[in-house]
């Protein structure tokens, strides 16, 4: 059974007298699990609906839908599927004490790995799942491999059950299943010998492995069950050398790089980064793969929209790992708006000083950042770091947070977001509702 969250008016669902807190039992005779049930069950155009109103009434509703039309009953959300593992740089057990709930929910589930391109082990699928991915080709799927080799996954999971992922990747594959994989690399436990196994059992794969990325272990002053060493220069090096002997292979024969190292190995390794060519469609973006190509092509391409803002003074917050990078990009906006820049990158006061990603600054850092800031005209904080909810980490309310600093903040994906909305209104904060 699924329960509607809402119908959206005029639509089919609102025309049968569906409403809000229905629930859908079957669909031309077969139940109803979840959201992909509903989705891949009502793709036919001739349908009979079994469902339960919120008065008790069960109703049978039988449907011609014209083609192509939507049925508009939106779904509530899914129970998620909670993770069997106990990763050691599990970034969950690295989290502090006291953050909200959902925050330390561990999902690992198949059906948002095909719905929003979370990644899954696939270690808590069962047979049944596996036919339905296969029946429904939920394809890309994103699938954090870690290591083909099952000895050294049950080690790298924590997790003596875990199952055989080359065996569960070639049975998908054959169904036609491709795959977007992952391997966090973890010194000593997969970056040798085990990298080189697992990209090669990934390369025979063949083309149901569209992309590898490869990301350090990353850890916090939190991460309690982390044993090991952190990544440092040298080994991230190591397995950039690995990247571009099999993207060397992968131009040749498939005619795409195929495995990329995250941003962040190139950071520690103090090497160049590849420009936004090199990363193709970016299919690994959220993965911190290509991100500030991204963002040196977003700057590059918005110059050209960007008011003058003689003399006025911003501030920029970013984190530690990123300040490095930032005065190219702040030099040529500077350059053509005629506006100066104060870099303002900040340690994070919850998650301590090894976490120097922009996004994970919290409230306080942002705060601490700017406060005293009276010099400035306008500040800019990465966007990353509120949620959708309008909070940060550590739960402070971003629109409270501007409310007391004394300059208009506004949070920024690329700077061009927002310095290209008109100079004055910007400046007066009349934009940042
Ligand atoms: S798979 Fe590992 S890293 Fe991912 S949520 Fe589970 S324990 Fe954490």
């Amino acid at each position: 059974m699924v329960r509607v969250s809402r119908v959206v008016p005029g639509s089919i669902c609102d025309e049968m007298g569906i409403v809000a807190g229905t629930e859908l039992l079957t669909v031309n005779g077969r139940q109803l699990a979840d959201f992909l049930d509903w989705e891949f069950l009502t793709a036919d155009d001739e349908l009979v609906i079994e469902a339960k109103l919120p008065t008790g009434e069960e109703i049978v509703y039988e449907v011609e839908r014209p083609e192509g039309e939507a049925l508009g009953a939106e779904l509530e959300p899914p129970t998620v599927r909670r993770c069997a593992n106990k990763c050691e740089f599990c970034f969950i057990e690295g989290l502090p004490q006291g953050l909200r709930k959902p925050l330390y929910v561990r999902d690992d589930d198949y059906r948002l790995s095909f719905a929003y391109g979370n990644f899954a082990t696939l270690s808590n699928v069962k047979e049944r799942d596996i036919a339905r991915i296969l029946e429904y080709r939920l394809s890309p799927l994103y699938v954090s491999v870690h290591a083909t080799p099952w000895e050294a996954r049950k080690i790298l999971l924590n997790n003596p059950r875990v199952p055989n992922i080359l065996e569960q990747l070639t049975r998908l594959a054959e169904g036609g299943i491709q795959f977007h994989s992952q391997m966090v690399v973890v010194p000593g436990l997969n970056d040798a010998e085990i990298l080189e196994q697992s990209l090669a059992d990934l390369w025979n794969l063949g083309d149901a492995v569209l992309s590898v990325a490869l990301v350090p272990v990353g850890v916090t002053q939190f991460s309690h069950l982390y044993n090991g060493r952190p990544m440092d220069a040298e080994n991230a090096g190591r397995i950039l050398e690995a990247v571009e002997r099999w993207e060397e292979r992968a131009l040749a024969e498939r005619g795409d790089r195929w495995v990329f190292g995250s941003d962040e190995l190139y950071l520690l390794s103090e090497r160049a980064l590849p420009s936004a060519e090199h990363y193709g469609d970016f299919s690994q973006i959220e993965n911190g793969v290509g991100a500030v190509a991204s963002l040196r092509e977003r700057v590059r391409d918005g110059l050209a929209d960007l008011p003058r803002l003689d003399g006025k003074r911003i501030g920029v917050v970013t984190g530690v790992s990123m300040a490095p990078l930032m005065p190219e990009l702040l030099d040529a906006i500077a350059e053509k708006t005629g506006a100066r820049f104060t870099l303002i990158p900040m340690e994070n006061s919850l998650f301590g000083p090894t976490t120097t990603t922009a996004g994970l600054l919290v409230g306080a850092d942002i705060r601490r950042a700017l406060s005293d800031r009276h010099d400035l005209d306008l500040a800019l904080i990465p966007a990353e770091t509120i949620n959708d909810d309008g909070l940060f980490l550590d739960e402070e309310r971003f629109i409270a947070l501007r409310e007391a600093m004394p300059m208009p903040v506004y949070p920024s994906y690329d700077f061009i977001d927002v310095l290209a909305l008109e100079g004055e209104p910007l400046l007066t904060g009349r934009h940042a509702a």
